[in-house]
């Protein structure tokens, strides 16, 4: 007993005592609506490619021409040699489509997070946090140093409450939610979280990693839906991803001007961190121009959850309440969680099982893409149908 490294064991053989155990499944084909895994051809909802951007030739020709220009590494941090004019012009292109004055183009979402919430707080202040917000955030959260108080899901009168509570005792106030939650898909109330944050004097800031691409009459997000609504929507911290519908690598947060200056200065995962590969950025640049001038993937996409969501509601399943492309049926447990998703393998369809620690409860996990067939779908529904008869 003299390994330092035993403890491991022993976690490894408790996670898979509790079906939490994981491991990654190698593809065999390029991401699309179709895969081929371990030899079979199987149909994917597993994939955060909404628009299916990663596989259209013109992010393909960006990338390539950005990769014969300008090699294949950024060589630096963005403050010492690796900023270049692939990402001024990708950051002034997302904070126009986000109708914010400035954005900061981070190597991944989570480093955007994780970097944003540290800049912003510490022991001093308070962060008030949706209590399904991803890991990342959560993790900034903890790392910040902090008091951190969790609210319910979606709960805008307990958020309301905790402010009343705990606002004046700290010197700032950050709340943090997710724009569309990434494992229910269900959307954040946020005129009525902003509101809160106005009255209270904190800031806000709210990942839009599933939103991006997705919600809006322009696809630009959470503030783009609501204002699509009627509501007048104020300046908050807009967090997002290159890599999910923009098809590309890396993360952004947009907002006010002075705050993207500061996060410039303040943010150590900015700061300390190679900026985006130039392939990257031409790619996500491809892939806004695209969704600002070609609507009708979006309206594709759309369609296609309209029509799951409709055959859905007549099986006999827990689906989870949700207003994105991303779709959850609750299970009891994650055994059974794991067993629909490997029966439904079984009959030519990959959907994940997503269990704690990920989640609080079990659940199978569906997202949709413009690229899915009403063949495809249509096949879903008859085999979930087939399952749970
Ligand atoms: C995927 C995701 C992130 C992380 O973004 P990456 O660019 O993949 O690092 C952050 N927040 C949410 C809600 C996500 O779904």
């Amino acid at each position: 007993m003299t390994d330092p490294y035993h403890w491991l064991t022993e976690s490894l053989t408790t996670l898979r005592q509790a079906h939490w155990y994981r491991s990654p499944q190698p593809l065999e084909s390029p991401s699309g609506p179709e895969i081929r895994l371990e030899g079979r051809r199987l149909v994917n909802f597993a994939s955060n490619d909404y628009l299916g951007l990663t596989q259209d030739p013109r992010l393909k020709a960006a990338a390539q021409r950005a990769l014969e220009i300008w090699g294949t590494g950024s060589s630096g941090s963005p403050l010492l040699s690796g900023y270049g004019p692939l990402q001024a012009e990708l950051e002034e292109k997302l904070a126009r489509w986000k109708g914010a004055e400035a954005a900061l183009v981070f190597s991944s979402g989570y480093l955007a997070n994780v970097g944003t919430v540290l800049a912003l707080v510490g022991p001093r202040d308070l962060i008030l946090a949706d209590e399904y917000n991803h890991s990342s955030l959560k993790r900034g959260a903890q790392l910040s140093g902090a008091k951190v108080c969790a609210y319910p899901h979606l709960d805008m009168a307990a958020l309301s409450d905790l402010l009343e509570k705990y606002r004046a005792q700290a010197r700032r106030c950050l709340i943090l939610s997710d724009g569309v939650f990434s494992m229910d898909g269900d959307i954040c109330p946020l005129p009525e979280l902003l509101d809160l944050a106005e009255h209270y004097r904190a800031m806000a800031l709210v990942d839009d990693a599933h939103a991006t691409g997705v919600l809006g009459p322009a696809g630009a997000g959470s503030r783009d839906y609501f204002q699509g609504q009627g509501f007048t929507v104020p300046q908050f911290l807009q967090m997002g991803t290159l890599s999910k519908a923009l098809g590309s690598l890396g993360g952004y947060v947009a907002g006010r001007r002075e705050w993207i200056e500061f996060l410039r200065n303040r943010a150590a995962t900015w700061v300390y961190s190679t900026a985006l590969a130039p392939a990257n950025l031409a790619a996500a640049l491809a892939a806004v121009e695209i969704i600002q001038t070609e609507p009708e993937h979006l309206g594709k996409l759309w369609d296609n959850v309209r029509f799951l969501r409709e055959k859905l509601t007549a099986l006999p399943l827990a689906r989870l309440p949700s207003q994105s492309p991303i779709l959850g049926i609750g299970l009891p447990n994650a055994q059974s969680a794991l067993a629909m998703s490997q029966n439904l393998r079984e009959l030519g369809f990959f959907a994940p099982a997503i269990r704690p620690p990920t989640v609080p409860t079990s659940r199978l996990r569906l997202s949709l893409m413009t690229r899915h067939q009403p063949s495809h779908l249509q096949g879903l529904v008859n085999a979930l149908k087939a399952l749970s008869a």
